[in-house]
């Protein structure tokens, strides 16, 4: 079976080779000259099966009152005439509600699980390198309040059969001995044992470069710009090069993973997504103190950031902005990653010298992506990943790959157009 895969960014790549495995003939358009450039290229680095629950849950609307007006909020709305924005903050409201939340949960915890597991198989089949840290994720807590409701997170996370301790600031300091300076500030942690990091734009790179030796063929610099539908089908897609030479690429299948634009390009052909762009923002800084940096993943709860070593690189990203397509900098946000960088590990880094980089990220109302069939019979959906693109990446597209070839999916998750 002949499939065209629609963006070569986490999505796109990992269904690329999952569907290569299955005896698929791969082609991978993408309009950037190389894979994981978009938002793929410098997130925050955690595989974080540990952090299941979405930002739609019961105290989001509250917080997101509180940051209300703050230019550095870690959540900032701006609301503008977009149609497609409020939709979207509505639905996003309605997730809230404590069952949907608890639902959701449950998808994305179950489909993190298998990622993880996938993800762990394809690095021992492949050898992938990728800057890989296997020690887990700290989750750091600074306030009493915070670290009580990392008790209730504790249990729901043993329920749904995720491993995370709870542990006092000095046991989390003897797991991590760069936090040492931090003692005085922090009140506890919650270690995601069987969590992971490393540099999606280098996996992405070095796993496209895998499937292209397995035979899957990369078309970049091009760019898809309308689909054509023919008795039910998707007939073709429309492409354009770098050259402006325009031309049509045909295939028995065809995989959208085109991250934020996925709606745009599918609109045209009836399927409306849900899907809206989610800004966020990261720093990466040279270390120039390894013994003094942090080794193992952290994401500081109170300040919605999380910090991941890559190497002799330190990457700190966070913050969510809703502002529509627009990927203009705002150095309010990202200075006040190099601050936390320079409050939490003074020294360490080159801070000032960072590189500082944002991105979109796809985000569903409920964070659950879109993962299935599309309204057309070989037509399918691989989007809408939010926050959690890295961490579902692997079990996302071998899912997917099962279902293109007709087999049943392992995860227990609402895929899309699929009988459960
Ligand atoms: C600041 C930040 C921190 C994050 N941290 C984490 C984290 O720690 N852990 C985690 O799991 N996730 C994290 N994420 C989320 C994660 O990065 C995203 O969910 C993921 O990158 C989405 O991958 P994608 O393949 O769907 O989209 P993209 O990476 O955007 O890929 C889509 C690709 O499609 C291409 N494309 C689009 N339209 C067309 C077209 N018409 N024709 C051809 N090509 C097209 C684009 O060029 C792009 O390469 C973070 C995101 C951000 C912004």
């Amino acid at each position: 079976m002949k499939v065209l895969v629609i963006g070569a960014g986490l999505e796109g790549v990992t269904s690329a080779w999952y569907l290569a495995q299955a005896g698929c003939e791969v082609t991978v358009v993408e309009r950037r000259p190389g894979p994981g450039l978009e938002t793929s290229f410098a997130n925050g680095g955690q595989i974080s099966v540990s952090h299941p629950e979405p930002w739609a849950n019961p105290r989001a609307p509250g917080t997101i009152l509180r940051w209300i007006g703050r230019d550095d909020a870690p959540l900032l709305f701006r609301p503008s005439l977009d149609g497609r924005q409020w939709r979207w903050g509505l639905a996003f409201l309605r997730e809230c509600l404590p069952a949907r939340t608890a639902r959701n949960t449950a998808a994305i915890a179950s489909l993190a699980c298998y990622s993880r597991d996938q993800l762990r198989a394809l690095r021992d089949a492949t050898g992938l390198e990728y800057a890989a840290q296997t020690q887990g994720i700290l989750h750091l807590f600074t306030t009493s309040r915070e670290l009580v409701h990392a008790r209730d997170h504790e249990r729901i996370l043993s329920r749904l059969g995720i491993r995370a301790n709870l542990l006092t600031s000095a046991q989390a300091i003897s797991l991590e001995p760069a936090l040492a300076p931090l003692a005085d500030r922090l009140k506890g942690a919650l270690h995601g044992v069987d969590d992971e990091s490393g540099d999606a734009h280098l996996f992405c790179r070095a796993l496209a470069e895998r499937a292209a030796a397995a035979g899957v063929t990369f078309l970049y610099d091009s760019a898809v710009y309308s689909m054509e539908t023919l008795a039910g089908r998707v007939a073709g897609v429309r492409v354009l090069d770098s050259a402006r030479r325009a031309g049509v690429l045909t295939a028995d299948a065809f995989v959208v993973a085109a991250g934020s634009y996925s709606p745009a390009l599918l609109a045209r052909v009836g399927e409306a997504l849900n899907i809206y762009p989610v800004k966020g923002y990261s720093v990466t800084a040279q270390i120039v103190d390894p013994e003094r940096a942090p080794h193992l993943s952290l994401t500081d709860e109170s300040r919605r950031v999380v910090c991941s070593r890559f190497g002799d690189r330190l990457r700190v990203a966070g913050t969510a902005e809703l502002n529509g397509f627009d990927l203009s900098p705002n150095p309010a946000r990202s200075n006040a990653l190099v601050r936390w960088l320079e409050e939490h590990f003074p020294g360490v880094t080159h801070s000032r010298k960072a590189e500082h980089w944002c991105g979109l990220r796809p985000a569903t109302p409920s964070n659950v992506p879109i993962i299935g069939r599309g309204r057309y019979d070989n037509l399918f959906l691989n989007a809408g990943h939010g926050t959690l693109g890295w961490t579902l990446a692997c079990g996302s597209a071998r899912a997917l790959a099962d279902i293109i070839t007709g087999r049943k999916p392992e995860p227990e998750f609402p895929f899309r157009g699929l009988a459960r």
